[in-house]
């Protein structure tokens, strides 16, 4: 049997158990969810963290020594850097046509006072500046993705650069890559186990109460992110990547599964590399360039969430946003996806951001936070699957695609 399909019935039986738990045996959801559920679930989770940083580091410094050619880094940083915001620009143009005509928040929803401690969003123009590290050791330590990408690309281009005569670095690099590849193959055989718990505890905790409560919202939102897949992404495959979409999710299959079940597209970048690698043909020079760059500022779920959330707030409050305020929603939305860490739930704290942008409350979201970590699971598989889309389409317009892989779509990673 595949992993792919052994991982879905470990997400299937985790719908199941978590469901029989909330629905019939409440009661006993608390002990077994903290004794065996939740460590079952981190025990894999934290397998796969473990390999984030060094992942991203030797895939960048090899992408970008892999790009020696100062000119075509430029074009491909180009390309990837215009691909990610066009797409969360039309991600969010989505969501506002559609939570403007379906109108969620509009009738006999009531507010029920539930307060919510809203975050402080870190300012955009500091997450910029901080982007090159001072301390590049502090960054890895703390896991801040943007610097270690900096640092990462930096030290990848002074490689290219020095040539044959760092040729021995770069080999133990490519070394350190095949070492990290590897092991993310063999904590995959974890998988199912860890996707079973994982779903089981987010079905468990969640209940129906919220979801009935909540349907149009959540609906309007899952809409949306199909309709990103679809036609976004789907044209973007096969118009610019010469690829069938159902090849391409196929292909992609294991890192959806994996970003859906950990809500993480940080932790879910080893996998979904691996994946575009092996089963769509992309370039490795390409996905270790374009892909963790994704998985850190491009977030196309998550924008989604959070254009439909801003108007099903204002919607509740009975304010109505102005064009100027909508234009707000799309610039503030789009720099608060490259500023959110690919980790659970940070989406909902970002939308702060977007809500104070409009003067909207930022208790608000406590609006929104009953359903949040089922609309995290779904978002943060379109997340990853933009950046995939993406890293197919810059392969094949730099004719880097590795052709002499089968692209059958099979699910090998
Ligand atoms: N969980 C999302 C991700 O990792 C981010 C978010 O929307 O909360 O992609």
């Amino acid at each position: 049997m595949s992993l792919t399909k052994k991982i879905f019935i470990g997400m299937a039986l985790g719908i199941v158990v978590g469901l029989i738990l909330n629905v019939a045996l409440p009661d006993f959801f608390e002990p077994v969810n903290s004794y065996f559920l939740v460590p079952l679930g981190k025990l894999f989770v934290n397998l796969i963290k473990m390999l984030v940083v060094p992942i991203v580091i030797v895939s960048l410094i090899l992408g970008t020594a892999g790009i020696s050619d100062p000119k075509k880094l430029g074009r491909i940083g180009a390309k990837t850097i215009t691909f990610f915001l066009g797409t969360t620009v039309v991600a969010l143009i989505l969501a506002i046509v559609m939570g403007s005509l379906v109108k969620p928040g509009k009738g006999d929803f009531k507010l029920d006072g539930a307060s919510f401690e809203g975050a402080e969003a870190p300012p955009v123009i500091e997450t910029l500046l901080n982007i090159i590290p001072a301390n590049p050791l502090g960054s890895m330590v703390n896991g801040e993705m943007l610097q270690v990408i900096a640092f990462s690309i930096i030290i990848g281009f002074g490689l290219a650069k020095l040539g044959p005569k760092t040729e021995g670095i770069l080999k133990i690099v490519e070394q350190a890559n095949d070492v990290l590849m590897y092991l993310v193959t063999a904590i995959m055989k974890v998988a199912p186990y860890g996707a079973f718990a994982l779903i089981a505890t987010a079905i468990g905790g969640q209940g129906f109460e919220a979801i009935t409560a909540m349907g149009k919202y959540m609906f309007v939102v899952l809409f949306v992110l199909l309709l990103q897949l679809v036609l976004v992404y789907g044209s973007t495959v096969s118009v610019l990547g010469k690829m069938n979409l159902l090849t391409f999710i196929k292909g992609f299959s294991p890192a959806i599964i994996v970003a859906f079940s950990t809500s993480s597209s940080s932790a879910t970048l080893p996998v979904s590399m691996k994946a575009a690698q092996n089963n769509l043909g992309v370039s490795k020079s390409i996905s270790g360039f374009v892909q963790p760059l994704g998985a850190t500022i491009n977030m196309d779920g998550t924008a989604i969430m959070q254009g439909v959330a801003t108007l099903f707030i204002a919607q509740v409050y009975g304010i109505d946003l102005s064009l100027g305020q909508l234009l707000t929603v799309i610039l503030t939305a789009t720099l608060a996806s490259i500023g959110t860490a690919g980790v659970p739930g940070v989406g909902l704290i970002m939308l702060s951001m977007v809500l104070t942008s409009v003067g909207l409350p930022v208790e608000a979201i406590a609006l929104v936070l009953g359903v949040d970590r089922l609309l995290d699971m779904c978002r943060t598989a379109i997340n990853i699957t933009g950046d995939a889309a993406c890293a197919v389409y810059v392969s094949r317009s730099e004719g880097e695609t590795q052709d002499d892989i089968e692209i059958t779509g099979e699910a090998k990673a």
